[in-house]
């Protein structure tokens, strides 16, 4: 059978642990026999991040704006424990966050539903994407403990003498109190990254916030989006048959709560930490949460919701069978491969892309899972598969 040639190269950026094993058994079992794959490497594992000072991660980002599109496997933010581990020049920052920043763009995550793993809300039968704002609010805030009596002010003074000052508050004895920001430009690129992968998904997008409460600051995300909303994506939402829905922030967790799925939820940082982490509980496991990362430029950065799964490396390296969930590292593939076919209009590398998907639910769905998912199934008897078993029962379905 002739490979699936390709147009464009996939950013390809590697990573480390156990992921780092997976990455490429995915290549070698489920990619490289179906696809002539084209990638430009990037080894973003933590041992040439640190022997480069870190510049691979800038030029996988710059090669991911020239390209379009990226497959990221997970990698270690190192922390004290690992300065030690790798014999680190520096605690390199989280390459997640660089490129996050490079890209200026928003993270979407969805759990991938699948027979025999039941979200926790019986109505959820379709994903709830969760879109997070990650820029400013009580994350780069000033935090102030009020000792005692006196008096708490908001002051802004402009470049140009301009003064603004309001009171906090009359404090009367101890307390405490915080300023936060955001910015006009960042709530724009949250706002257009989130409208573009609405149209991209064809899925309705809710925002919520408490703009009643927060009458300037909360109401100002609110008519961000509204004023982007109208100038750029009214029409195209409505070709589409796709809607754009504000609600206030207590009415929008109510009504996920009765809701069957099948839409976007833009949060702000706080809410979408919070309700991110909700989700990917309720639907079943972090093992099925995949991840994307889209700029207002249109550009995508494919991968997995979750960590390195270093305890599972660890009995690895000692030789022992291990069963680490692949699934949300394949649909990371799945869903570069996917994009790049759709932009370089190869739809047999979009159709490709799909078989993978339904390959690896078609395998769960017939009781063969790795040990994380055997464990919360509803199917009876479900077998548990090694980590190499599993890619090797989706890799006989999709071969046949
Ligand atoms: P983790 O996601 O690797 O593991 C968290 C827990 O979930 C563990 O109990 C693990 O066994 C389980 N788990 C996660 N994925 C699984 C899978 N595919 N199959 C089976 N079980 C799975 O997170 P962690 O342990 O907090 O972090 C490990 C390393 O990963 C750290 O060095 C951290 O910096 C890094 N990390 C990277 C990313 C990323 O690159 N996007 C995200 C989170 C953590």
């Amino acid at each position: 059978m002739a490979k699936i040639q390709m147009k464009t190269p996939l950013v390809e950026m590697d990573g480390d642990e156990m992921t780092r094993i997976i990455w490429q058994t995915i290549k070698d079992d489920l990619i490289c026999p179906f696809v002539d794959l084209k990638t430009e490497y990037y080894d973003l594992g933590l041992e040439n991040r640190n022997a480069t000072d870190d510049a691979v991660t800038i030029e996988s980002a710059e090669a991911t704006k020239r390209l379009g599109v990226a497959v990221k496997c997970a990698t270690i933010t190192p922390n004290a424990a690992r300065m030690d581990e790798y014999d680190l020049k520096e605690m390199w920052k989280s390459p997640n966050g660089t490129i996050r920043a490079m890209l200026d763009g928003t993270v979407f995550r969805t759990p991938i539903v699948v027979k025999g793993i039941e979200p926790c809300v019986r109505n959820w039968v379709k994903p709830i994407t969760i879109a997070r704002h990650a820029y400013g609010d009580v994350y780069k805030n000033t935090e102030i403990r009020v000792p005692g009596p006196g008096k708490v002010e908001l002051v802004f003074t402009g470049d140009d003498g301009t003064e603004i000052r309001d009171l906090v508050f009359q404090f009367e004895g101890p307390g405490v109190a915080q300023g936060m920001h955001n910015l006009d430009a960042s709530i724009a690129s949250f706002a257009t990254s989130c409208f573009e992968y609405a149209l991209d998904t064809k899925q309705d997008l809710w925002f919520a916030t408490k703009d009643t409460i927060s009458k300037k600051y909360d109401h100002r995300f609110k008519d961000v989006f509204q004023e982007i909303y109208d100038d750029k994506y009214a029409a195209r939402f409505e070709e589409a048959g796709i809607e754009y829905f504000y609600t206030l922030i207590d009415d929008a967790v109510a009504r996920v709560m009765k809701a069957d799925g099948g839409f976007i939820w833009a949060c702000k940082n706080y809410d979408g930490d919070v309700m991110s982490d909700m989700v990917s509980s309720a639907f079943g496991s972090l093992a099925m949460m995949t991840s994307v990362l889209v700029s207002p430029a249109g550009v995508y950065e494919y991968e997995a919701a979750h960590g390195t799964v270093q305890r599972h490396y660890y009995k690895h390296l000692e030789g022992k069978e291990t069963s680490t969930n692949s699934v949300a590292t394949i649909f990371a593939w799945s869903g570069a491969l996917r994009k790049r076919g759709e932009l370089d209009e190869l739809p047999e590398l979009v159709a490709f892309a799909d078989r993978l998907e339904k390959a690896t639910l078609d395998t769960i769905e017939a009781g063969e899972m790795t040990g994380d998912l055997a464990r919360i199934t509803s199917l009876p008897n479900p077998t548990t598969l090694s980590t190499g078993d599993f890619i090797k029962a989706i890799a006989r379905r999709l071969a046949a």
